[in-house]
């Protein structure tokens, strides 16, 4: 492979990369918002305002947990919603809940 190939080859790779990398950012942010009503969702005590979490349920839940800081969420700061490794494919509210939260570190 002459340099000028190589160039060409590594330029393709890294653009390659990038458009897929932007494909991923995409889908995320067009992605549907998890419903409060899916089995999943209901078995894990997903709600989409963390104030309104079942106390009696899950007695251990306060009001400062919520999906923006927990360590699942990856949504970006002061955006109202983001992926979660538990629902992958959708997004969650940023002031949601879930019995899976686990305090960012
Ligand atoms: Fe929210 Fe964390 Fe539960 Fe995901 S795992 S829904 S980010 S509390």
């Amino acid at each position: 492979m002459s340099s000028s190939n190589r160039r060409v080859f590594i330029f393709q790779v890294a653009a390659g990369g990038s458009a897929l990398a932007l494909a991923k950012v995409a889908h995320a942010q067009g992605a549907p918002m998890v419903n409060e009503k899916d089995a999943q969702a209901v078995s894990l005590g997903y709600a989409a305002d963390t104030t309104k979490v079942d106390a009696k349920k899950y007695p251990k839940h306060v009001a400062t947990q919520l999906c923006s800081n927990c360590a699942l969420y990856t949504g970006k700061a002061g955006e109202a919603s983001g992926p979660c490794g538990i629902f992958p494919g959708k997004q969650v509210a940023a002031k949601g809940w879930c019995s899976a939260y686990a305090k960012k570190a």
